[in-house]
């Protein structure tokens, strides 16, 4: 891993279960941390490409956040850092 930050918007990020292709945040004022609004995925156990939104996919928990693929239920629970 290299320590470049900031340049790259769509990198790949393979959390084990999923690959993440991008990250979308909260970016209203009152947040104390930003907050996980949706992610653009893939599953790596169907190969299904979703994309997960707190109404969906996406539950936040302290932390972080559990992803689960819309197609096969595969869950994973990520931490905050994966999104920063
Ligand atoms: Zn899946």
């Amino acid at each position: 891993m290299d320590s470049k930050k900031g340049s790259e918007a769509l990198k790949s990020i393979n959390t084990g279960r999923f690959h993440i292709f991008d990250v979308q945040h909260h970016s209203g004022a009152g947040h104390q941390q930003p907050r996980v609004s949706a992610v653009r995925a893939k599953c790596g156990a169907c190969n299904s490409e979703f994309i997960a939104s707190e109404e969906g996919s996406l539950t936040a928990i302290f932390g972080g956040a559990v992803l689960s693929c819309p197609s096969c239920g595969q869950r994973q629970a990520l931490g905050q850092s994966v999104f920063d």
